[in-house]
């Protein structure tokens, strides 16, 4: 049984699918636009997408499937979606698949198909050949690869030295990819660690005790930038919530 987004502006078809799914035994969050969609998936660890590629603008701007779809694949490449398309319309089915879909159904569909589609898409995700443990279990993403015990990692074959807060916060943000990770979280975990010194240094000019371990976690994430260049991974601060490790757009 999966976690699954469900994204379609159709309202009725909407409910009776998100129900429908519902009953098969899933998890349903449900999205009419592609805000709303990326509001879920930002906030919502997922398992699958199914999204409409027919979807309205938001606020005057084009969000359609295609577009949401894109966003997607540059922060989870291996959350899987399939996508619904509205006409029998062969241009449409390779767009979707040219921009990461998985799989594809045409409107009108029969439920018993798309249940049976989104159960062999999740299972080829969970493969560890198709990346479906990246995501979960192994901490490795694009060309970095953390080891599971020791503070140390590789950017393809250069090692990374890391200490151990360093180590803990990559880990962190690389189990939840294109995911907020909070600070409280980040500062959660380093408080069952030894301090390191720069932590203490950071906090300096009379800041209370939760300043000083957010000033040392923006100095540990300064410094994982800077380790991490030209990995194409990138450490986004999403302001006041926390922190977000996204693959750059190529
Ligand atoms: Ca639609």
């Amino acid at each position: 049984m999966a976690h699954l987004l469900l994204v379609e502006d159709d309202e009725l078809l909407r409910d009776g699918l998100c129900a429908q799914l519902m009953h098969a035994g899933h998890t349903v969050h449900a999205a009419g636009d592609g805000a709303q969609a990326q509001d879920v998936i930002a906030f919502t660890r997922l398992d699958g997408v199914v999204l409409d590629l027919g979807l309205p603008p938001v606020q005057g701007l084009a969000m359609d499937g295609i577009v949401v779809l894109r966003w997607i694949r540059r922060r989870l490449p291996h959350l899987p979606v399939l996508v619904l398309t509205a006409r029998d319309d062969i241009d449409d089915r390779v767009a979707g698949l040219n921009a990461g879909a998985d799989d594809y159904l045409t409107k009108p569909f029969d439920m018993a198909e798309l249940l049976a589609r989104l159960a062999a898409m999740l299972r080829r995700s969970r493969m560890p050949a198709f990346g479906g443990s990246l995501q979960t279990d192994a901490p490795r993403a694009h060309r970095l690869r953390l080891d599971p015990q020791l503070p140390m990692g590789w950017l393809g074959e250069d090692v990374m030295e890391l200490t151990h807060r360093e180590w803990s916060l990559l880990g962190l943000l690389l189990k939840q990819l294109g995911q907020v990770v909070g600070r409280e979280e980040v500062l959660a975990v380093w408080q069952t660690q030894a301090p390191e010194g720069v932590a203490s240094g950071a906090g300096g000019g009379g800041a209370s005790g939760a300043g000083a371990g957010s000033n040392a976690l923006e100095v540990y994430v300064h410094r994982l930038r800077r380790k991490l260049q030209g990995s194409g991974l990138n450490i986004r601060n999403v302001r006041g919530l926390g922190y977000l490790l996204e693959l750059q757009a190529p």
